[in-house]
């Protein structure tokens, strides 16, 4: 019933309170004292932000170590994480959570070379809790869940080339401070939704959509640089910026594109005007956001509490 009156609404994704309220939550499981690189340690201290953790959810993970150290990286559901130096000790990563992962304790594997070069390692589990998805019903043009050879030849180029823009991104962290809405305006569909088009068509929505009319003006959720501007046969026009250390987000469906590919921008910077460009049924703003070839809730991501970045006081002490 709730979601009858969703009418403008995309392909792929959201809406935080009502999923928060959906979701069964995990919490944070217990740790295991036996380092990485087989040394025992029990004092590094390991924090993941939000602390109920689900599939589909971003983490924000900062990681005391006992000593000082030179690098960490991290292993976590077949992912490899780079951390980047915080202050003092304490070493920061955003990653995530697949939708398609499965309720459970999983290991964090943390890596940690010492200003001496030898290895210091921990890890610690975390339980993934399950997050309960809504279904939807959606009617859209008959070319986008049957299209003409033609259309599929569309289709199948465009998946080359967003494989080729997801594939360059950049380990380093372009992002800094708090991730802030695209638009002031409020959400329609929430990410996770599974959507059955046409009547038979299934899809899971993979982003947040945001209620607006055409020409409304987008902004970007954080720093990064533009990775893709142009016109997709689904998305329609699209924007994805590359934020660092895996993290991308994605504008669809717009009217208008306002920045080029290559260009830096800043959080709250115009990247193009909302629109109905691709698989939407009508104006509204389709976001998503991407960490290392996995769909992250939006509205999970936009609730978390993190730091500005320091990139010039970054640098590990000599
Ligand atoms: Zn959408």
């Amino acid at each position: 019933m709730e979601f009858r009156r969703v009418h403008k609404t995309c392909y792929a994704a959201t809406h935080c309170l009502l999923l928060t309220a959906l979701m069964v939550a995990g919490s944070i499981g217990a740790t295991d004292a036996l380092g990485a690189g087989g040394k025992v340690s029990s004092t590094w201290l390991v924090r993941a932000n939000p602390a109920r953790i689900v599939n589909g959810t971003p983490i924000f993970l900062l990681v005391t170590p006992p000593v000082r150290l030179k690098s960490l990286t991290g292993r976590w559901l077949g992912h490899e994480i780079v951390f980047e130096h915080g202050s003092g000790r304490t070493w920061v990563a955003l990653a995530g959570v697949s939708l398609e992962t499965k309720p459970g304790s999983y290991p964090l594997v943390l890596d940690g070379i010492t200003l001496e070069g030898s290895q210091n390692g921990f890890r610690k589990n975390f339980t993934v809790g399950h997050a309960k998805y809504p279904v939807i019903q959606l009617t859209v043009s008959k070319q986008f869940t049957e299209p003409s050879p033609e259309q599929l030849q569309v289709i199948k180029e465009d998946q080359d080339l967003k494989h080729k823009a997801f594939s360059v991104t950049t380990p380093e962290r372009e992002w800094s401070g708090k991730f802030a809405p695209p638009v002031d305006a409020p959400t329609s569909d929430v990410f996770g939704t599974r959507r059955v088009f046409n009547g038979a068509t299934k899809s899971v929505h993979q982003g947040l959509d945001y209620r607006v009319g055409t020409g409304t003006p987008v902004a970007a959720v954080n720093s990064g640089t533009v990775i893709l501007a142009r016109p997709l046969y689904f998305e329609g026009n699209c924007v994805v910026l590359d934020h660092g250390q895996g993290l991308l987000s994605l504008y669809l469906h717009l009217s208008e594109i306002k920045v080029k590919e290559g260009e830096r921008v800043t959080r709250g910077q115009l990247l193009g005007l909302s629109g109905a460009t691709g698989r939407a049924t009508g104006p509204h703003l389709h976001t998503a956001v991407r960490w290392q070839g996995v769909y992250l809730n939006p509205a999970a991501l936009l609730s978390l509490r993190l730091p500005e970045s320091q990139a010039k006081n970054l640098a590990p002490p000599q």
